[in-house]
């Protein structure tokens, strides 16, 4: 008598590499899976002043900060997947001799706004240094400023930070958590903003560590992944209908050993 092992596998295809032509469309050869550019949790959503976010957009995913933090000022708070990834980090960080401190965190859109008047008024024109309001990264609830020790005790941060341990201990390794190094030193005619090497940016790991493995900034990345999409739906694709499909689970599966080593796979209905 046969005995019969029982398996249920349930596979979805989000699991595997994107097969674009099962769907009929174009090979899918950009290094990023299609989900990650659907961008559904607005974790690679570019903020910049050519990308303002809205007055009232307010991420509803906020937590408040747990990780060692200059001011502590009550209500802090970051993006749950940030701020999780941020613990991760700075444990990592510990670990490796390295202690960090948060300082900015979340900002709202009004908290931004208040800020850049003030400086508007006291110098009397925009000179850069306080974002124009919904341009922030920081109202993203993904981005924060990050220090050590010696530099949470100055009044200001300068591009003079990224010469510390603690700074090119970030560079290294923030992509493992998540993170980009949001204004890179040699990107300011892109971004727009001067090197801070202690603004971190969530993006997810992938994400992460394609830009900061191609040392791109985030504007150069957007750029190019519109392009691809662009390009590949002028070759046939069609983006929406492929993440459409990729989202449809495999049905689940029966997998039947026998005692002679048979297998039957059968579709379970
Ligand atoms: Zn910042």
């Amino acid at each position: 008598m046969k005995r019969l092992f029982c398996t249920i596998l349930t596979a979805l295809l989000l699991a595997g590499p994107c097969l674009a032509e099962e769907f009929g469309m174009p090979a899918w050869e950009y290094p990023l899976e299609p989900e990650i550019l659907e961008n559904k949790s607005g974790y690679i959503t570019l903020v910049n002043r050519d990308h303002l976010l809205d007055s009232t957009y307010v991420p509803d995913d906020l937590v408040t900060i747990s990780a060692r933090h200059i001011y502590a000022i009550k209500g802090d708070k970051l993006r749950k997947a940030a701020m999780q990834a941020m613990n991760r980090m700075f444990a990592a960080a510990e670990a490796d001799g390295q202690v960090l401190y948060l300082k900015s965190v979340y900002r709202a859109y009004s908290t931004q706004s208040y800020m850049y008047n003030n400086r508007l008024n006291n110098v009397g024109r925009d000179d850069g240094v306080v974002a124009y309001p919904g341009s922030s990264d920081h109202q993203t609830g993904l981005g924060a400023d990050i220090l050590n020790l010696e530099w949470t005790k100055k009044s200001g941060m300068t591009p003079a930070f990224g010469a510390t341990s603690e700074a090119q201990w970030m560079e290294a390794h923030c992509a493992e958590y998540g993170f980009i190094i949001r204004y890179m030193e040699d990107k300011e005619a892109i971004t727009g903003i001067i090197y801070e090497p202690w603004h971190l940016r969530y993006v997810g790991v992938e994400a992460a560590q394609y830009i900061m493995g191609h040392h791109l900034s985030l504007e150069e990345f957007d750029e190019e992944w519109h392009a691809y999409i662009a390009d590949w739906e002028a070759r046939g694709g069609n983006f929406r209908e492929l993440l459409r499909l990729r989202a449809i689970p495999e049905p689940a599966q029966v997998l039947y050993t026998t005692d002679e080593g048979e297998e039957e796979v059968s579709l379970f209905n």
